[in-house]
């Protein structure tokens, strides 16, 4: 029987789990044959009184989705690494999908497989039912959604616009109260992958707005990944996400010490491998602490991070790579440094430290300084060598 965990808390109380069946077992079948109930333990979890309510989904999907059931047209701005193979799952598995990028060359590839091109923001909004974007950072998000011909200008009630791009919570509410403005409704929801996982659908999307947006959308969200978190209210989806990044970005810069000293894990009587084990563990535990205390749940970061790039197959992904001195861009590393910033403003805003991330955050300046900022993010390994050369 195909089930949905159900969460829910409320201002101090604490957090109790539950089971619902909110979809017919049919419908839900035909989603997602491989529905699963997520294992979190039983006792009950502290609730930060910051935000009032969660409602979480979690769900295996096997992104195979009936066109009958796919009626409306998509919009997808912001063709870039990402954006472009998520667009493309949609057009293939028969989405109407219309498509606008800032260089339009990028959309070519899209039109050649069915696409429809529009030449701003506001003809892709207007022409569509739901518009996905997909923008470098939270200035392009606000001027592709809020500015001269951006998106809000062609939204209308009955419409939605759903930003996937990382950007912080304040920039989140400043673009869903403008589409609000229109009548249309907002849902963010910033991505969890990079970009071998937007290339085979199985993204984790970590959502947070108007709930009746995320269940049009979810259809959507099945064709580009592989499980979807409802969180609540604008900027609990964007919280989230800066969180695992910034664990993220702790964690490769853990990974960068390893392979640039040569030395195996397997050696914690050495001082500097176990600095790093510390490192990352202090890391984590920054991250853990700071979702508790901006009223995310940390179980369910926990499971968000043990289905994403943070667990141990990012030693095999990326060192192999890293040794050589290569960095085939995935995850650009301006991009990271982009998204430490952010949630080291988020960290600021509820006054907890983060030395550890602000430590990495630094390194990853360096490492733009040195025109790595379009390399892969593991390049940060060289802002690393460059600090060791110079105390040599
Ligand atoms: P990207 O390849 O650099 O693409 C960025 C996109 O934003 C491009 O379409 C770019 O257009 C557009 N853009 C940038 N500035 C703009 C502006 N001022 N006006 C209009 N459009 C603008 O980045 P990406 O890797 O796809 O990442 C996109 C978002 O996903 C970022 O927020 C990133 O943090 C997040 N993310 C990335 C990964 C990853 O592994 N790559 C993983 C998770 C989340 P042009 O083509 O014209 O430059």
């Amino acid at each position: 029987m195909a089930k949905i965990l159900m969460m829910r808390a409320t201002c101090n109380t604490n957090l109790y789990l539950s089971y619902a069946a909110p979809l017919s077992p049919q419908k839900a079948m035909s989603m997602c044959p491989s529905f699963y109930p997520v294992q979190f333990g039983a006792k009950p979890i502290s609730c930060s009184p910051i935000k009032p309510q969660f409602c979480v989904q979690v769900q295996a999907f096997s992104s195979q989705q009936s066109k009958d059931e796919l009626p409306a047209r998509v919009g997808f701005l912001g063709l870039g690494i990402m954006g472009s193979p998520m667009a493309q799952n949609l057009i293939k598995a028969g989405c109407d999908v219309t498509v606008w990028n800032r260089t339009k060359s990028k959309c070519d590839p899209l039109i050649s497989l069915g696409a429809k091109y529009k030449p701003s923001p506001e003809e892709v909004a207007a022409s569509c039912d739901i518009t996905f974007a997909m923008l470098a950072d939270p200035e392009s998000a606000v001027d592709v959604a809020c500015g001269k011909q951006g998106a809000a200008s062609g939204m209308s009630p009955g419409k939605g616009y759903v930003d996937v791009s990382t950007v912080d919570g304040p920039t989140s509410s400043l673009i869903s109260a403008r589409i609000q403005s229109t009548g249309a409704l907002f849902l963010e929801a910033p991505v969890s992958g990079s970009k071998k996982p937007a290339e085979d659908g199985k993204l984790i999307f970590l959502t947070a707005g108007d709930k009746s947006l995320y269940e049009r959308a979810a259809p959507y969200l099945d064709l580009m990944g592989k499980s979807r978190f409802f969180l609540g209210e604008v900027g609990n989806g964007a919280a989230m996400k800066l969180v695992v990044n910034m664990i993220m970005g702790r964690f490769a810069t853990a990974i960068t010490h390893r392979f640039w000293v040569h030395m195996p894990m397997s050696r914690p009587q050495n001082p500097d491998c176990f600095s790093l084990i510390c490192s990352m563990m202090a890391s984590f535990s920054e991250g853990l602490l700071l979702s508790e205390k901006v009223g995310l749940d940390p179980s369910i970061l926990v499971e968000v991070i043990s289905q994403g790039a943070i667990s141990a197959p990012m030693y095999s992904m990326k060192g192999p790579s890293m040794v050589k001195s290569l960095y085939p861009t995935a995850f650009p590393l301006k991009h990271q440094q982009k998204d430490l910033r952010l949630a080291l403003g988020l960290a600021e805003s509820v006054s907890q430290p983060t030395p550890v991330a602000a430590a990495a955050n630094e390194l990853y300046k360096v490492a733009k300084s040195k025109g790595l900022s379009d390399d892969d993010f593991s390049a940060v390994i060289e802002a690393l060598k460059a600090k060791l050369q110079q105390k040599s």
